[in-house]
Order: C-alpha cells, then sequence, then structure tokens
C-alpha cells in the first residue's frame, strides 16, 4: 500500500483529536487538525479585532497568515499557539469564521495541499466531504451531546478554565447546528465513511478499530 488519506469528520467534542493523534503516532503519520486551523484564524480575528463582518480586513489578514503543523503543534506565523487557540471565547469564534467562504476558501485549498504531499491523518468537519473525497479511509465519530458536553468540561476544568456544564453543552448544541446547517461545506457524513458513535466507549477502544482497520489492508507509506 502506497500514501493513505484517512478523513475523521464529527461534531465537535466527539473524541476525533484525541482518536486522530494516537492513531498518527501508532500509524507513524501525521495528524493535521483541520479545527485548529479554523481555530488560529478566529485567534488572529480577535487579536486583531477583526470582525467577522469586514470581508476585507479578514482577506488581507488571510493573505498575511502562514499556518503550518510541525510534530503535532500548530504553528501560525512562525509562532506555536497551540494552548492560545484552546479557549472558550475561540471556540465560539472559530465556529462563527468557519463559516466565512474566504476562510474556508484559504483554509481548504491549504488542507487539499497538505493532503497530497504525504499519508496524513486529517480531522475535521467536511475532510470526507470536501476535503479528500477520495481518501483511503473515512471514519465519522460521533456521540450524544450530552457525552461531548461532559468530555469537554472535564478537558477545559483540568486546564483551570472556568466554565460551566451548562455552558459547554448549550455551546455544543449551538456548534452543531452552526456546523450542520451552514451553506459551506457542512458537517455531514461521507456516505462510505465507517460511522462509529463512542457514546459509554472508551476513546482506546475506538482508536484501536480505526488503526486496525487501516492496518487490515497493508503497511503504509509514511513519505
Ligand atoms: O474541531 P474544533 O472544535 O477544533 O473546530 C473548531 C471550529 O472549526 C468548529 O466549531 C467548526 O465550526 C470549524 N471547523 C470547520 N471545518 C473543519 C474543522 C473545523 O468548519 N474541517
Amino acid at each position: 500500500m502506497g500514501i493513505v488519506r484517512i478523513a475523521i469528520d464529527g461534531p465537535s467534542g466527539a473524541g476525533k483529536s484525541t482518536i486522530a493523534k494516537r492513531a498518527s503516532a501508532e500509524l507513524g503519520i501525521e495528524y493535521i487538525d483541520t479545527g485548529a486551523m479554523y481555530r488560529a484564524i478566529a485567534y488572529k480575528m480577535n487579536v486583531s479585532g477583526i470582525a467577522t463582518t469586514d470581508e476585507a480586513a479578514v482577506e488581507k489578514m488571510l493573505a498575511q497568515t502562514a499556518i503550518d503543523f510541525v510534530d503535532g503543534n500548530i504553528i501560525v506565523d512562525g509562532r506555536i499557539i497551540n494552548d492560545e487557540i484552546r479557549t472558550h471565547e475561540i471556540s465560539g469564534m472559530a465556529s462563527k469564521c468557519s463559516a466565512l467562504g474566504i476562510v474556508r476558501m484559504k483554509l481548504v485549498e491549504l488542507q487539499k495541499f497538505m493532503a497530497q504531499q504525504k499519508s496524513v491523518i486529517m480531522d475535521g468537519r467536511d475532510i470526507g466531504t470536501n476535503v479528500i473525497p477520495d481518501a483511503e479511509y473515512k471514519f465519522f465519530i460521533t456521540a450524544t451531546p450530552k457525552e461531548r458536553a461532559g468530555r469537554r468540561f472535564a478537558e477545559l476544568s483540568e486546564k483551570g478554565q472556568a466554565v460551566t456544564y451548562e455552558r459547554v453543552l448549550a455551546d455544543i448544541i449551538e456548534r452543531d447546528y452552526n456546523d450542520t446547517t451552514r451553506k459551506l461545506n457542512p458537517l455531514k457524513k461521507a456516505h462510505d465513511a465507517l460511522e462509529i458513535d463512542t457514546t459509554g466507549m472508551n476513546i482506546e477502544d475506538v482508536t484501536n478499530i480505526i488503526i486496525q482497520e487501516v492496518k487490515k489492508h497493508g503497511n503504509i507509506k509514511t513519505i
């Protein structure tokens, strides 16, 4: 088997990035977190005070932005910003700015380019349907909103962020709505994706299902 592209889609908090990170380490292939790319743009808009309605300013900022992944870190304009983009505030902003046509156009183009270079495991909302429709493997990871809110709440609390479970659940429901109803590349299961409902499941077991599925077909060319 040569280069493989693994697409993982699903709603917020379903465990996609934890699963993708572990699978990438186990399979020895690069992990591309596309949600982090939307978050990075939201972060830059936040820092520079750019409104989502100011299309000219958004376009100018996009043209001056360099995004890369090195060893699982997101590097924006030469700086690692893993932690800055993982706040509650940036989550909400990323959901809004990911509906902007110019933002999606730039990031999808970059994601398609990244997926041509080498074997990758890429997670997001539109990977199997839009970014890599011809991916060798496609998975759609879900869980109930309550389960996802519980996981996200635990993660944010552990980082010391002051949020309540109720607020996290309300945000998850709102983000599901935004992601599935937006006009451009909405969250949707690709017809040929394997759906895994992780409610009540251990993340380790889900990761193993994916790894076994991929390994069934032989060795992967990693570069
Ligand atoms: O996955 P994560 O929560 O980090 O993604 C942040 C936001 O980026 C999501 O709320 C979603 O709206 C958006 N997103 C997207 N398309 C992707 C990945 C993320 O619209 N492929």
